[in-house]
């Protein structure tokens, strides 16, 4: 007969910018309770029927309020953890079943003490006429859900994250613009959350970044996705989303059923405003897309449409893009090269620029600037659609057929096809 049942194989803690979370991996599924005792501070767990064996690792503690962590044997079966704590600290603690990445595993949420709530941005502080254009900007996965593995080794979480950090860095150089990073290290936000941190920053449009993997390693290409209601526009994009929205149970949210909180949201919220937003979606999205057309392999031509819980806000126009599979060999690694991640920030930025510029929001800056003329409103790149003409393009952009044969380096004989990219001169 064994005297512990159970075993507390592995410890992992993520700081986020208002709590600490501790996952301790257990081997079985485990009753425990948790109090706190002052003088010094520090939080008590008792486990019971368990055991530490003597490899469970020590993580690093340096950002979290947490000084020590010990371990002791009570009543000769039960295992109790003590975190010495440097500060107050309110706490939350659930057990997580197991799932397609971890088995049981229980979670210790500790809240920092002062708790900073985020304050939604005032617009009218700003003159009404001159409002910056919100992009939230959502770093896929993190923290305890790591995302899909990349070819090679990595994580779908750290592309993301340096994806988001980029796009950022370049809508913030853009007069008119502010960026809001959902994710800002490696933690894991639940799904609803990350669309309410857009909401409460006022977002004209969320972005969500993804690096995904597929069952077939071959499956190569960026997609962008925008919400359905029905079905979903390919296989891809039905598997993609079940998996995404998968986040939740991975990243620990201790089992939460986001499914039927869904189908009332659908009900209740998406007729009123849904389809104008929708339609702005696929409109942007479309812009991303195409710029991303231009430096990637795109999986399919149009923007897809499917289930994803993040782009479930009925108000703010949402898109998810899928920068390539991470587990195709050749786009895997190239996903993880820093030039990539860059470029590719670079591409949604301009789809991006160039949906607003062509539809600023009213009231915002870049709506003045626009209507003053100080805003160039020729894109720098244009992809020939079927059906289009050399001086069709040229009078579009008021330029002279010349020039954009020279900027292109085309010759009288040299015929043009649709999905070709032309540099559109200044
Ligand atoms: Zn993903």
């Amino acid at each position: 007969m064994h005297l512990f049942a159970t075993q507390v194989n592995d410890i992992r803690v993520w700081r986020s910018p208002d709590k600490t979370r501790l996952v301790f991996d257990v081997s079985d599924e485990v009753a425990h309770s948790q109090f706190f005792l002052e003088n010094p501070q520090r939080l008590v767990l008792d486990i019971r029927g368990t055991r530490k064996p003597a490899t469970v690792g020590t993580p690093s503690l340096s950002t979290t309020p947490i000084s020590k962590i010990r371990y002791g044997v009570r009543n000769n079966k039960d295992l109790r953890i003590v975190l010495d704590l440097k500060n107050k600290v309110t706490s939350k603690s659930f057990l997580l079943k197991p799932n397609a990445t971890y088995g049981y595993r229980l979670v210790v949420d500790l809240f920092d003490g002062q708790k900073k709530a985020v304050t939604p941005i005032k617009q009218p502080s700003q003159p009404s006429s001159r409002r910056d254009i919100v992009v939230a900007i959502d770093a896929g996965h993190g923290g305890e859900d790591p995302g899909a593995l990349a070819y090679g080794g990595g994580h779908e979480k750290s592309v993301t994250l340096n994806i988001a950090k980029d796009l950022a860095a370049l809508l913030k150089k853009e007069p008119g613009f502010k960026p809001v990073l959902v994710r800002t290290g490696d933690y894991y936000i639940p799904l609803r959350e990350r669309t309410s941190v857009a909401r409460k920053s006022g977002a004209d449009l969320f972005i969500s970044i993804h690096a995904d993997a597929f069952t077939d390693r071959r499956a190569n290409g960026a997609s962008v996705f925008a919400l359905s209601r029905g079905g979903a526009t390919s296989e891809t994009a039905r598997w993609l989303a079940q998996r995404e929205n998968s986040s939740d149970q991975i990243g620990g949210e201790g089992g939460i059923s986001l499914s039927d909180k869904d189908d009332v949201l659908a009900g209740v919220l998406l007729d009123l405003s849904m389809t104008s937003t929708l339609s702005s979606s696929l409109e942007v999205g479309d812009k991303v897309l195409k710029n991303i057309g231009t430096i990637n392999r795109l999986h399919k031509k149009q923007v897809e449409q499917a289930a994803f819980v993040v782009l479930k806000s009925p108000d703010i126009p949402s898109i998810l893009v899928e920068t390539g599979f991470i587990s195709n060999p050749k786009e895997g690694r190239k996903l993880k090269t820093r030039n990539h991640q860059r470029a590719l920030a670079r591409q949604i930025h301009k789809g991006v620029k160039s949906y607003f510029v062509k539809k600023p929001p009213p009231g915002t800056l870049l709506a003045k600037l626009k209507a003053d003329g100080k805003v160039n409103t020729r894109p720098d790149q244009y992809v020939i659609q079927a059906g289009d003409t050399l001086s069709e393009i040229a009078s579009r952009f008021g330029i002279s057929l010349s020039s954009l044969k020279t900027a292109n380096k085309i010759s009288r004989s040299d015929r043009i096809r649709t999905g070709q990219v032309l540099v559109i001169p200044n």
